[in-house]
């Protein structure tokens, strides 16, 4: 009888060799980075695709009928098709690169908002967006006359669905929500809000930064209309990042900066533009960013972002399992459909002091409003601290974490 062969065990040990940042003592301590929410670290392989970039084919792209040139070129658009075929875009033309999220969020603001929103025309946002998928819109209102609307948070930390039946309408043009929560880390089911929007006639723009680092994003299965993420929350360089939006929607809109590389021809009348995505990718890109970004998803890929998704969640769940047998720890966000984003505040220990604390042995996290100061509002908190989980932390770290806020715990109980 033939057998189904078991899946490879996930080895985060062989993980954790392709990072040599993690391998180092910090305050005579071994590093623990709980912080890749807010930036991951890249795997050699990464490191090494960029350093041979510069050191053996480094030249710009698109303009030169020189060797060098051609290599750059190919690289840098044969970065663009693995985005697309990574996120399943139908094209290459959908591909644009940016410098993150937020440059996407505000292309999509600056460009097809400038022409497509007027006064009493809505953005249907959500209270837990991250501020780059709240200020760029807040700016276009202050400049069309629209206003912005927002779904609420339960106090769980999911989006009440119910609010888009309440708030969607012919006046919505635009529907924006994030992906993944980076304070809650909760999944929002985008497939059914995208369609909740164009049901009501309204576009969709979600904000993957923090999906694509953990989950296998498939836009076209997931049917929005703009998709923007980061390369650095996915092990790829800083500086470069990803809109992802429907062909015929680019191919409208106007550009959003002008320059070199973005037109067709420029008389001293007037320009024409460049077909997309190079209509939105105006002066020289980044050339290498692009290629440590294809990069980071070959590696992801290599491991496979289910087999790694599979990993994480049980992580996760082991450390909302210890987190919660703190007393006076509270972890906000969903216990499940989430990722290992976990914020929490814990007794009346501020944020800052605990990620002060907690860095003195060697424990990196983050504290603060997380740009998501609504949120934060909405909690009635001004800051939690949070401890981001990825493709490379272990169950020790987890330990490691709640041991390290015992020990603060106890030294805050004393101190009263
Ligand atoms: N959206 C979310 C949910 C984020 O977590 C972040 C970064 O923390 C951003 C947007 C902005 O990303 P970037 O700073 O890379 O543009």
């Amino acid at each position: 009888m033939e057998t189904t062969p078991a899946a490879p065990a996930y080895d985060v040990g062989a993980v954790r060799r392709d990072f040599p940042i993690l391998d180092q003592l910090v305050h005579g301590r071994p590093l623990v980075y709980l912080d890749s929410a807010a930036s991951a670290q890249r795997p050699r392989q990464v490191t090494e695709a960029i350093r041979r970039h510069y050191e053996t084919s480094h030249a710009n792209v698109h303009r030169g009928a020189h060797e060098l040139s051609l290599r750059a070129t190919e690289a840098y658009e044969g970065a663009r098709a693995s985005v697309a075929r990574h996120i399943g875009a139908s094209s290459e033309a959908e591909v644009v690169f940016v410098r993150g999220t937020t440059e996407a969020v505000n292309l999509v603001a600056g460009s097809w908002g400038a022409v497509n929103m007027g006064p009493g025309d809505e953005i249907l946002l959500t209270k837990m967006e991250h501020h780059s998928n709240i200020v760029p819109w807040q700016l276009l209102a202050e400049r069309t006359g629209a206003r912005l609307r927002f779904v609420d948070v339960s106090p769980d930390g999911q989006l009440v669905m119910a609010d888009y039946a309440r708030l969607l309408s012919e006046r919505t043009r635009l529907v924006g929500v994030t992906h993944v929560s980076n304070t809650l880390g909760v999944i929002n089911p985008v497939r059914e809000i995208t369609e909740l929007a164009h049901d009501a006639g309204a576009l969709c723009l979600i904000d993957g930064a923090q999906a694509t680092p953990h989950l296998q994003v498939d836009v076209a299965r997931i049917g929005c209309d703009f998709y923007a993420f980061s390369g650095h929350k996915m092990c790829g360089p800083t500086g470069i990042g990803v809109l992802w939006a429907r062909r015929e929607l680019l191919e409208a809109m106007p550009p959003y900066q002008g320059g070199g590389e973005m037109i067709s021809s420029v008389t001293l009348e007037g320009s024409t533009w460049a077909a997309v995505p190079q209509k939105f990718e105006a002066g020289t890109p980044n050339i290498a960013g692009a290629i440590g970004l294809a990069e980071a998803i070959r590696y992801l890929d290599g491991i496979g972002l289910d087999a790694l998704q599979r990993y994480e969640s049980e992580l996760a769940g082991y450390a909302l399992e210890r987190l919660g047998r703190i007393e006076g720890l509270r972890v906000y966000g969903p216990r499940s459909d989430r990722v290992g984003v976990l914020s929490f505040t814990y007794l009346d220990i501020h944020a800052h002091d605990l990620a002060t604390i907690l860095d003195q042995r060697g424990i990196a996290i983050r504290a603060g409003h997380h740009c998501n100061q609504p949120l934060m509002d909405h909690f009635g908190v001004d800051a939690t601290a949070r401890a981001s989980l990825y493709l490379y932390n272990t169950h020790e770290e987890v330990d490691a974490l709640c041991e390290a806020l015992d020990l603060a715990g106890e030294l805050f109980c004393r101190s009263l």
